[in-house]
């Protein structure tokens, strides 16, 4: 793909989104790691609508036992497999991280019910450190676009890292996910109405 079709999708996601929003309503990195973790299979209005009732500190989630917290976040769905995720990685920040959310990617990868995506979220915009966390639209994007095989999240994930500077992860990959929700969907895009496609040089 050519340099100047890479500089053309990024100055087209500057101008429709400059500032993207984060999408989970958060105050912290721990109210956004359970935020995230809620968001498995499950829309990120659904977790906004679940958060606010729940614990916002380590100390008061572990509380509750995983029952009650299953039945708060029973809309968000796999709440049994959820909730035990949070309980027990509550009590894990608790006794190894003085109740804060550890800022590397290896620490945060071995607490329960997180996976590299959403460690990958929590060190973007929850610490600010460099990430492309590839959920399902950023990887539909990325292959739609050229920019990678779409073979797997992890390629789709080395390709966008590799096609664009690091400065710009953290900013594009809220811009591609907003994108994606607008103009993008699954099925039904159309490209001869898109920001993007409908202008393809290539
Ligand atoms: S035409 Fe638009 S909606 Fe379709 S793949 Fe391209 S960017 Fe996405």
């Amino acid at each position: 793909m050519l340099k100047q079709e890479i500089i053309r999708i990024a100055g087209t996601l500057n101008e429709l989104f400059p500032e993207p929003q984060i999408p989970l309503n958060h105050r912290d990195p721990y109210t956004l790691l359970i935020a995230v973790l809620l968001s498995a299979q499950c829309t990120d209005v659904r977790v906004n609508q679940v958060t606010p009732f729940l614990p916002d500190t380590p100390e008061k989630m572990i509380q509750l036992d995983p029952k009650e917290i299953e039945l708060l976040i029973r809309p968000c769905g796999l709440a049994p497999t959820k909730s035990h995720a949070i309980w027990n990685l509550s009590k894990i920040l608790i006794e190894r991280h003085q109740g804060q959310v550890p800022k590397t990617f290896s620490a945060l990868e071995e607490l329960p019910g997180v996976g590299h995506k959403t460690a990958s979220v929590v060190m973007a915009q929850a610490f600010h450190e460099p990430a492309f966390p590839v959920d399902t639209h950023i990887h539909r994007c990325a292959e739609r676009w050229g920019l990678s095989s779409g073979k797997s999240v992890e390629q789709t994930e080395k390709d966008l890292k590799r096609l664009f500077p690091k400065k710009r992860w953290n900013q594009l990959h809220l811009q591609i996910i907003h994108f994606a929700r607008k103009y993008c969907p699954a099925r039904g895009h159309r490209p001869d109405q898109c920001p993007i496609c409908s202008k393809k040089e290539y």
